[in-house]
């Protein structure tokens, strides 16, 4: 031990023997009111946690995966992941040892199993299930224009196609679902079933993201717009002779019976893609916003679900650039940034623990 250390190693000792004078009385006052106290070291080890201690400033931390806590000696405020408080009896030192009251051990080890359940139960994207609109016998809207036709089902599979590659390619540990990925009909329960098929954990969700094209009498109407469930359809059956349907052909509602909270996560993904398609394509073609919509091809309560319309093939200018392929790769792109930020919000933001 050279010199310096030794030094260092001296005043240390007397740091930590000095605070030992005003807490004795401390531990008298303690051992009067009958707390039972724990080696902090034994209750760190049963938490399978870590913890450290600074002697200079008498304060120390506790460390179990990513939790946190934060403590001073005789103090009865406990700081668990810097911002929330948790009030106990106070961690104090004895004979150069460091013991916690049972009962503030007690609050401890509650806080490390909500945060571990809460862990447990933390969102995670699964399943994305791409649904290219129409197909085979049925092409949805049709753009006329002569020498040149475009019918809505040829641009909803190249889309899907694409924005299926995107996501598999990118996110390996997701299970990436194509309802159709050629030129054949399914009918809207087929669609449902492949969504509904599939059994998730607990944390689970799967989002349903179905792609249209539209079609107006008026030949200047254009645009790209984002549909979702309406929260007032939330708990409603539906059955086909009441059903509304918004794009003549499509989408009779089947049942709706989604958790509200998912219904708020369907807003959310409908703004993320809206927004993301705003920024791509939004100088060509202008956003006609989110809006609710009674559909509903989804009976998965964990099924975030939007249902998107990239533009007018009865517009003449749109439905050239719904037939350009850079336009569409454009399109796709813009409809992935709007999935991954969901994503990110989904898995990383929206369930933050403390
Ligand atoms: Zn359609």
């Amino acid at each position: 031990m050279s010199k310096k250390t030794a030094a260092i190693s001296i005043i240390l000792l007397l740091l930590m023997i000095l605070p030992l004078v005003s807490q004795e009385k401390n531990i008298d006052t303690a051992l009067m009111q009958n707390i039972s106290y724990l080696l902090l070291a034994d209750a760190v080890q049963s938490w399978n946690a870590s913890a450290s201690f600074d002697v200079l400033s008498q304060t120390g931390s506790i460390i179990r995966g990513k939790e946190i806590i934060t403590f001073k000696l005789d103090y009865e405020i406990f700081i668990l992941n810097g911002s929330r408080v948790l009030v106990g009896k106070p961690i104090i030192f004895k004979d150069g040892r460091l013991y916690i009251p049972v009962e503030t051990a007690g609050l401890i080890r509650a806080w490390f199993l909500d945060r571990e359940n809460e862990q447990k139960t933390k969102g995670r994207v699964a399943i994305i299930v791409i649904d290219a609109g129409h197909g085979g016998k049925d092409p949805g809207a049709i753009g006329d224009y002569g020498n040149f036709k475009l019918a809505e089902k040829d641009v909803t599979l190249i889309i899907a196609k694409k924005l299926y590659e995107l996501l598999r390619n990118n996110f390996p540990d997701k299970k990436i679902i194509l309802t159709r990925s050629d030129d054949s009909y399914k009918t809207l329960e087929e669609r449902v079933q492949i969504a509904n098929d599939h059994s998730l954990a607990l944390n689970e969700a799967i989002i349903y993201i179905s792609i249209h094209a539209n079609a107006s009498f008026n030949a200047h109407a254009k645009g790209f717009e984002v549909w979702y469930l309406d929260p007032d359809y939330q708990r409603t059956v539906i059955t086909d002779t009441t059903a509304v349907t918004y794009d003549k052909d499509v989408l009779p509602v089947i049942n709706s019976m989604l958790q509200e909270e998912y219904i708020v996560e369907s807003v959310y993904l409908a703004r993320q893609i809206s927004a993301s398609l705003a920024a791509v394509i939004g100088a060509q073609s202008p956003s006609r916003g989110i809006r609710p919509a009674q559909w509903f091809v989804v009976r998965n309560t964990k099924m975030p679900a939007v249902l998107v319309e990239v533009g007018f093939v009865t517009n003449p200018e749109e439905s050239k650039l719904l037939a350009d392929s850079a336009y569409l790769l454009k399109l796709t792109q813009g409809l992935y940034t709007g999935i991954i930020s969901f994503i990110d919000y989904f898995e990383n933001q929206q369930r933050k623990s403390f």
